[in-house]
């Protein structure tokens, strides 16, 4: 009888023992593709020898040293790779554990920012329905999923959630897609002028959605204009990147294709791919220097933050993606996958769309095509998926959320950057099973 819980009470998962390039082995010998990283983490695969080798290094040298007094080579390294691959005028690093402590940390900065340049009025975050930002309490109050939100309520936050840009559901008939683009940023600049500029702090988006909406993009346009409406009322623009970051949608930074730079951004569970717990939030000089030439700390903190053997994995990996050139592999691949999943899935009278960027795709399932109504909660279509695709051998994402707050069904798929073509064959195969098993 374990003494673990997890994320079910009652399950009693196979035990993992070991990992090999793009799959996972349970104590019973059974292989599983991984067919999204875990949750979008693995980009480099398991049992890469680079990474293994840094962390074994530097637990060497240094396991831990409190960054209430020191700094380390490791996170020093990090933090200057981090900043020559960042996009705009970030250049500024705060290391923590994950993807949650990265994004509350963002949170709290833009909070702390506007505090110490004197508009202590500026509190309200804006967020966006049908979105993710993690689970600690500040984070569920930014996200935009009300089924995961509703047990917890009343949140902390004072958050508002405009309609996400979410083209298969909200483009009309006859819109063009850079025209959905800017009439979907516009529900910003209405909701800033609701609230009032001067109360509001930042916005927090994902640029390509994960967990809860299935590898959403965003219409052409629509980020840029984003960035023009935070910058005509002073409101902080927040990327969270924690899960289409670091080169899974094809450029080392989401939003560097939508050509775009965040004040903030967050990233987490590529840049330690599942190595080691690590995340990150980038901010520019200009937020760095408002709270170093003010109080001079920024008044946040968590034990781990900058562990050594996590910024040298951290550091191993992104210099895996870089060296190795693997964005360039992940558009290739992705675009492999993405023709397979249209013609395995293109005419599946249950498949909605499918979409994505890179090796970060969704498949969205529905009851009905012509109506597009999701399938009735009740069913568990997704979680039944999930079930039949591990039998199968496969790992895969499926999670749900839909626009109005209800659960969806979707797919979502993050392989590892090195996955071959014939394992993208195998995916689609064993995906292809798992689906017919259920619908
Ligand atoms: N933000 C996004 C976009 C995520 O997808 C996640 C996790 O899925 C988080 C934040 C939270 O990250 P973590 O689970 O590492 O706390």
């Amino acid at each position: 009888m374990s003494h673990i819980f997890a994320r079910h009470c009652h399950a009693s998962p196979p035990t993992a023992v070991g990992g090999d390039g793009c799959y996972l082995m349970d104590s019973t010998g059974k292989r599983y593709l991984d067919g999204s990283g875990g949750a979008a983490v693995s980009c480099l695969g398991h049992s890469d020898p680079a990474v293994t080798e840094a962390v074994k290094s530097q637990m060497d040298s240094l396991a831990f040293a409190h960054t209430g007094f020191f700094t380390s080579e490791p996170a020093e390294r990090l933090a200057d790779l981090l900043i020559a691959n960042a996009p705009g005028d970030l250049d500024k690093v705060y290391l923590v554990s994950g993807g949650s402590e990265a994004t509350e940390a963002a949170i709290k900065l833009a909070r702390q920012y506007w505090v110490e340049k004197g508009e202590p009025k500026r509190s309200r975050l804006i967020a966006r329905k049908q979105s993710y930002h993690g689970n600690t309490i500040g984070a569920l109050s930014a996200g935009g999923n009300e089924w995961r939100r509703q047990q917890f309520g009343p949140l902390l936050l004072d958050v508002s959630h405009i309609d996400p840009c979410n083209a298969y559901r909200l483009q009309q008939d006859g819109e063009s897609a850079e025209d959905y683009g800017l009439r979907a940023a516009q529900a910003l600049e209405d909701e800033v002028l609701r609230l009032g500029p001067e109360t509001v702090m930042a916005f927090m988006a994902e640029p390509v959605v994960g967990a809860t909406a299935g590898a959403l993009t965003p219409a052409p346009g629509y980020f840029k204009r984003i960035r023009e409406i935070c910058d005509r009322y002073g409101v902080l623009l927040i990327l969270d990147e924690v899960m289409c970051g670091m080169g899974r949608t094809g450029s080392l930074f989401a939003c560097e294709q939508d050509g775009i730079a965040p004040d903030v951004v967050c990233i987490a569970k590529g840049l330690g791919a599942g190595y080691q717990p690590i995340g990150a939030m980038l901010c520019t000089s200009d937020i760095f220097s408002t709270i170093a030439d003010g109080s001079g700390f920024f008044q946040h903190g968590h034990t781990y933050l900058g562990h050594p053997a996590a910024a040298a994995a951290g550091h191993a990996v992104v210099s895996a993606i870089l060296d190795r050139d693997l964005v360039s592999r992940v558009n290739t691949q992705g675009d492999l996958l993405m023709q397979q999943l249209e013609q395995r899935f293109g005419q599946h009278p249950n498949v909605g769309d499918i979409r994505g960027r890179g090796l970060f795709r969704g498949i969205e399932l529905v009851a009905d095509r012509a109506t597009k109504d999701p399938f009735d909660p009740n069913r568990g279509v997704a979680a039944k998926i999930k079930k039949a695709a591990f039998e199968e051998g496969l790992i895969c994402y499926p999670m749900s959320g839909t626009i109005d707050g209800r659960r969806g069904d979707h797919v979502l798929l993050a392989p590892p950057f090195i996955i071959d073509d014939a394992q993208i064959d195998e995916l689609v195969d064993k995906l292809d099973r798992a689906i017919s098993k259920v619908i």
